[in-house]
């Protein structure tokens, strides 16, 4: 290799690859945005976290590089650290990145944790938004996150803040004509219940917990905020599930398109949970 080539190559650097952050939606794949097929058609390295769906892995080519590096419930099997690491490795090496992530990567996802890692390693990104799970709740689930006279707001909020500590104050959630979805709430249903009756809220206030919206096994469980621990350890519930709540979720059995071509959803009335037994 003479000097001049030499010379070429140091002043060359290799050329940066790219990171799309992309939000896989609720496990569905006619969910997934074109954006998003097409980013996965272009990979070379998927990292995925465990929220995405098999259907969905499916579909990236053979011969793509595939990185699991998360587990469910918050322990990640990577640490964010390293998974950030492995991301900008992977970019700065040259490869197209895909940084695939349930729902949207931006809800509860991390996202901005990421793009600022990749901010600060100079590497160039774009976000592709996905369905998050309070809208395949309220879709494949068939209660309106916001319905005129009943619900005027939507707030998402999760039930597992920055190390396991959730909502401590409930009262700025309790608001009148609003509806609550919360994330990664399942496990804390009674401490939320019990958060929200302090707040002040109705303990016949309509409550649904969504496992595993828009997939085939969805399962939807309504009943009222008295009711909700009890909802949230029944026996076949499948997770990921979300807790929804506010009067619309009343809306529900009437507007049930989905379960109903599955399977039945399952009524508080239906559990033989009495208000008066439940823990209020
Ligand atoms: N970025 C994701 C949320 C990640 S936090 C999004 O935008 O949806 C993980 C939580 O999302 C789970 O604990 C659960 O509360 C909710 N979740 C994710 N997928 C879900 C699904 N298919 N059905 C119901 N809840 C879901």
């Amino acid at each position: 290799m003479s000097l001049h080539t030499l010379s070429m190559h140091r002043s060359q650097p290799q050329s940066t690859g790219e990171v799309a952050l992309v939000g896989a939606g609720p496990g569905d794949p006619g969910l997934l945005t074109l954006h998003a097929c097409q980013a996965l058609q272009r990979a070379e390295v998927v990292l995925y976290d465990a929220l995405v769906s098999q259907a969905i892995l499916d579909l990236i080519p053979n011969g793509v590089e595939c990185i699991a590096v998360g587990k469910r419930c918050g322990a990640h099997s990577l640490p964010q650290a390293e998974i950030e690491r492995v991301m900008v490795a992977k970019a700065a090496a040259g490869a197209r990145v895909v940084r695939l992530k349930g729902g949207d990567p931006l809800m509860f996802g991390r996202g901005g944790e990421e793009m600022r890692a990749l901010k600060a390693a100079g590497i160039p990104y774009r976000v592709v938004p996905g369905v998050t799970a309070a809208s395949a709740c309220a879709a494949y689930g068939a209660m309106p996150l916001t319905h005129r006279g009943v619900a005027q707001g939507v707030t998402f909020v999760t039930g597992h803040g920055k190390d396991g500590q959730p909502v401590e104050d409930w009262r700025p959630y309790v608001i009148p004509g609003h509806t609550l979805v919360i994330y990664m709430g399942l496990k804390r249903a009674e401490w939320i219940q019990q958060g929200l009756l302090k707040a002040g809220m109705d303990p016949q206030m309509p409550v649904a917990i969504v496992g595993q919206a828009s997939q085939p096994g969805q399962q939807r469980l309504n009943g009222t905020l008295a009711t909700l621990p009890a909802l949230a350890v029944m026996e076949g519930l499948p997770s990921p599930a979300a807790i929804i709540v506010g009067e619309t979720t009343a809306l529900a059995q009437e507007l049930d398109w989905f379960e109903a071509e599955n399977q039945p959803a399952v009524s508080a009335k239906s559990l033989d949970i009495s208000l008066d037994s439940a823990a209020v």
